[in-house]
């Protein structure tokens, strides 16, 4: 009997992918086989792409964690044909972060798709305690959202936002969208920051109220909406200067600022506004099991505007030309690579 054969994206470097036939991968022991529907593009896939993180991954790697699909094989108490997400976190049990019951930030984090090959292949083998089942009438493209809207259900969370509060999210792109609408749906009253002409009008097409910093004082703005008192809560999603220098100007007396961005540099920081108005600074990474069933919740409740967040559907053959089209038109919102037949 011959082997049955799988196509699979490969990283290549020099911004390049190549499709391979390669056979299917038995799982190992804790591990389910997951057939992959669709799989949206990250940033940190863009980050790959640019060559930034070749040490990282290597030349051979299958790329991708935003993932949908169904079990592929009865095991480890699953069955063939139930629709699940991957959590792509994959941690050591044994560190002090794992001990504390962080898993989520374990010192030793595997991040299933860049430290193991991920869901850019028909079939991928994953362990058994990362998946969460979906309900059987979710739409497969709306639920490769799901690991972006976790960070963003993790980012809401963890500021403790509360209903009427005033919510500032600095920097509009796919990920400050989706902490926008999960702020909105918490009870926020939420105001966009965004330079870019194309993202504004997505925005205002998902009934936001934006300001654009280049046109407008946004510290003004913001002090006149909310009657001289500034935000409640700031997200910093813009990974910029002006974005740190905002996320202080515009915060309400004992505000929570949180910080979604990578910042790659150490931007200079207005420390006395955290002295002078008792400011409070939140790190947020990745996500928790409770975060996921609330992005699910999200995303079959029409909490997140899947069809308007979804900007480009490209099949898995075409995918060096949709890299290419998301790198020439970074204000692009999510593009999904559909992966299944
Ligand atoms: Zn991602
Ligand atoms: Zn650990």
């Amino acid at each position: 009997m011959s082997q049955p054969m799988i196509a699979a994206a490969q990283y290549r470097g020099d911004k390049t992918f190549t499709l391979e036939n390669v056979p299917l991968p038995a799982p190992k022991p804790g591990e389910v086989p997951v057939r992959i529907a669709f799989c949206g593009i990250c940033g940190t896939d863009m980050h790959v792409y640019h060559g930034n993180m070749d040490a990282r991954v290597g030349f051979t790697r299958v790329l991708g964690h935003e993932m949908s699909g169904v079990v592929d094989a009865d095991g480890e108490g699953f069955t063939k044909g139930q629709k699940v997400v991957v959590r792509p976190l994959d941690h050591c049990g044994d560190c002090p972060a794992c001990r504390a019951g962080h898993q989520h930030i374990c010192h030793s984090l595997k991040f299933l798709g860049l430290d193991t090959d991920g869901a850019m292949q028909e079939v991928w083998n994953v362990p058994a305690h990362t998946l969460h089942i979906l309900p059987d009438d979710i739409r497969m493209d709306h639920a490769a959202l799901i690991e972006p809207v976790a960070v963003a259900c993790h980012d809401v969370r963890l500021s403790n936002l509360q209903a009427g509060e005033d919510v500032l999210v600095i920097g509009g792109g796919p990920i400050g969208v989706l902490v926008a609408m999960v702020a909105r749906d918490a009870g926020g009253k939420v105001v966009i920051s965004e330079v870019n002409a194309h993202r504004l009008a997505i925005l205002q097409k998902l009934g936001f109220d934006t300001v654009n910093p280049a046109e407008t004082d946004l510290q003004a703005d913001i002090m006149t909406r909310t009657g001289d008192k500034g935000a409640d809560v700031v997200f910093e999603v813009s990974g910029t200067q002006p974005g740190v220098d905002a996320m202080t100007a515009c915060a309400a007396t004992r505000a929570r600022i949180v910080m979604v961005a990578i910042h790659a540099a150490k931007p200079a920081v207005d420390m006395f506004q955290f002295f002078w108005r008792e400011l409070q600074l939140i790190g947020v990474r990745v996500y928790e099991p409770v975060d996921y069933e609330k992005a699910i919740t999200m995303i079959t409740s029409g909490g997140v505007d899947a069809d308007t967040v979804i900007t480009d559907v490209a099949p898995l053959a075409d995918i060096q030309q949709a890299f290419e089209n998301l790198d020439a038109s970074p204000t692009a919102m999510k593009s999904l690579i559909k992966v299944g037949a």
